[in-house]
């Protein structure tokens, strides 16, 4: 390789923005591995379960049939049917994305300016704050422990005509909460006061327990983003979908066309057909379930160990406060894996994290109920 010297420089933007996070996980993993420490992972961010064996037919079958080109850039048509009739929208007010980070990105970049302010509620998925990094805004974090609800009075108080957009992320990655009605109708009039936009997050709106999330794809100031990877287990095919007002569709696409482009052509096909046959309902309601009977597990094992922790009400992550003779979530993590536990460390999800850990449950019971035993002797041999 031909080295060009320290003249190359990052931009700008990219500079704050770190991998530094990931990289110390791995590297606590592998250390542990490598002491020969068996690693139970609950740091996953994916469901355990394999894409359903007739999507992949479908899918195979699509590519001998020819989708192997581009598609429209909005996506095929009968996918954005099938998505417009599941969500009672237009199909002009659909566009597929290459999964629901594409959207993000798109939404991001098409919406938030340069020098303004968005406001992201804390714990919160973390690319938000590097979507923001990326556009050259301001973060301004609210935070919602200990309960993680929506704090309106904090968010009307930060938001100001600098405001260019409010993430939201229902149900939640890290906390698995689910908001009400109420709460997300007030965000979305304090953005309009503002002429902000909403980033509503709902790709976990398919894993949900007692309360069904609220979608908000009737809403003028929102884009929603959503997608395949969790709902149908298919993070590998790289296939998501934003729902907007159609001349915000128009302006995302101006990003999109550029970006993304499309979809797998092949991946399109194959979800439309399994909208068509059936195996969405059927797939989506029996992950739920099995991720029911693990958000319980996990959630009373956690309680039992005597962890403060607010009970998941969908997604497959729980975030437990660590207990106090712990310095901060890193001391902790880095302990426990050298006991057989992986998880993640709080801090990446934003302000006011230092003394939580994420526990993903999308793993089998069986791998949940080693973990907790290992926790305990864990905690046993701290005290
Ligand atoms: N949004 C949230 C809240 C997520 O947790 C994730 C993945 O972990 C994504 C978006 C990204 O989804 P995709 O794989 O479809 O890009």
């Amino acid at each position: 390789m031909i080295y060009w010297g320290e003249s190359l420089r990052e931009a700008e933007r990219v500079r704050e923005i770190s991998t530094s996070m990931i990289r110390k996980m791995f590297e606590i993993v592998a250390k542990a591995k490598k002491e020969g420490i068996d690693v139970v992972s609950l740091s996953i961010g994916e469901p355990d379960f394999d894409t359903d064996e007739r999507i992949i037919d479908f899918a195979c079958k699509a590519k001998k049939m020819g989708y192997t080109h581009y598609t429209s850039n909005l996506g095929l048509d009968e996918l954005r049917e099938a998505i417009a009739d599941r969500y009672h929208v237009d199909k002009d007010e659909v566009m597929v994305t290459a999964g629901g980070s594409e959207g993000l990105i798109n939404a991001s970049l098409s919406f938030i300016d340069r020098g303004s302010e968005v406001i992201i509620p804390t714990p919160n998925f973390l690319s938000y704050f590097i979507y923001t990094k990326l556009c050259e805004a301001k973060t301004i974090q609210i935070r919602t422990h200990p309960e993680f609800k929506l704090d309106i009075n904090k968010i009307s108080e930060s938001a100001s005509k600098k405001t260019s957009a409010i993430f939201l992320n229902y149900p939640n990655n890290p906390t698995g909460k689910v908001e009400t009605k109420k709460n997300l109708e007030a965000v979305l009039e304090i953005a309009e006061d503002c002429g902000a936009i909403v980033i509503s997050d709902e790709i976990y709106d398919q894993i949900y327990y007692e309360k069904k999330p609220v979608n908000l794809v009737d809403y003028e100031n929102v884009v929603v983003v959503n997608g395949f990877s969790k709902s149908l287990a298919m993070t590998g095919w790289r296939i998501g979908f934003v729902i907007a007002r159609k001349d915000l569709i128009n302006t995302m696409l101006k990003v999109h066309q550029v970006n993304g482009v499309c979809a797998p052509a092949f991946a399109q096909k194959a979800v439309a057909e399994a909208f068509a046959c059936g195996i969405f309902d059927e797939f989506t309601s029996k992950i739920r379930n099995a991720f029911r009977e693990r958000r319980d597990y996990i959630y009373r094992e956690l309680k039992k160990l005597g962890f403060k922790a607010v009970k998941p009400e969908g997604a497959f992550y729980i975030f437990p406060e660590i207990p106090e003779y712990f310095e901060n979530c890193n001391e902790f993590v880095e302990k426990l894996v050298m006991n057989g536990v992986a998880l993640t460390p709080g801090t990446p999800f934003g302000d006011g994290n230092e003394r939580y850990v994420r526990i993903s449950y999308a793993c089998s019971i069986e791998s949940l109920k080693k973990a907790v035993e290992r926790i305990k002797i864990f905690l046993d041999s701290q005290s």
